[in-house]
């Protein structure tokens, strides 16, 4: 099997003195993918924040490469690895989408000529972002947006990836070739923890995979354990698509 990087097991978290996540355990290891699941409001984006050091871990662990992070604060996290793209987006809209990429690798504090051959890595696998390099990040369509953002957390060459539902807001065909370069990134040895809404893309291409509903986990295991009745049942009354 291979390495553990991120373990989070009995987590509690939420924000200030409110607890909103009571009970979540999950696990990523290198070259695979771990789907979060959940229906709105049960806690996912707030585990998110927990791990990535934006809210505060008040009871349970995280455990980053064998090490409590609990105490590490997020721009840390960053530089040890652990890359996180926020819902919606976050892109620089009037700013070129080489130089967003470029200011995505400013956490490896390297200048520009040592940052480009990353920058041309990136530009391999996702080949749009290279042909459209001097355009402006507003001229791309949301999909192409999407793999920009997932581009410019790639430049501080993260060992984990943590992707906050990057299908938000994308046509189902568009959702599907996000999935697929998603999934190509474990060859890299990436891991990757995806939260999502879109149950049917995300499991398919999923190692392990975790519901969450009201802050706790209702299931947790291997993808290929779960059947789409589990699902069913987990979501309780939502929808899988
Ligand atoms: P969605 O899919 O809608 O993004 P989610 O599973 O990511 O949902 P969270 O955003 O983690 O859910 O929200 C979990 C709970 O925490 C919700 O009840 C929400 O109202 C609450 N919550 C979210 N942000 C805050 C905040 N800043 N302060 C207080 N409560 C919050």
């Amino acid at each position: 099997m291979s390495e553990v990087l991120l373990d989070v097991q009995n987590l509690k978290t939420g924000y200030g003195d409110l607890t909103v996540v009571r009970d979540v355990s999950l696990t990523v290891r290198a070259g695979e993918i771990t789907v979060l699941l959940g229906r709105n409001g049960a806690g996912k984006t707030t585990t998110l924040r927990a791990i990535t050091g934006l809210n505060k871990v008040q009871g349970g662990s995280v455990t980053y490469l064998g090490q409590s992070i609990a105490d590490v604060p997020a721009h840390k996290r960053v530089a040890e690895g652990l890359s996180y793209v926020q819902e919606g987006k976050r892109v620089f809209h009037e700013l070129t989408i080489e130089q967003n990429l470029l200011l995505g690798g400013f956490s490896t504090k390297q200048k520009k000529r040592a940052l480009m051959p990353k920058v041309e890595e990136i530009y391999e696998f996702f080949p749009i972002l290279g042909e459209k390099r001097s355009l402006t990040a507003a001229s791309m369509s949301g999909g192409q947006q999407q793999m920009l953002a997932i581009g410019q957390a790639l430049m501080a060459n993260p060992k984990l990836l943590i992707l906050d539902e990057p299908s938000q807001g994308l046509a189902p065909v568009i959702v599907k070739e996000v999935m697929d370069r998603v999934h190509s990134l474990k060859a890299t040895g990436l891991g990757i923890l995806l939260i999502e809404q879109a149950v049917q893309d995300s499991v398919a291409i999923a190692d392990e995979v975790a519901v969450i509903d009201m802050g706790k986990n209702v299931i947790s295991g291997k993808a290929a354990d779960i059947t789409v009745e589990d699902l069913q049942a987990a979501y309780f009354g939502v929808q899988s698509q």
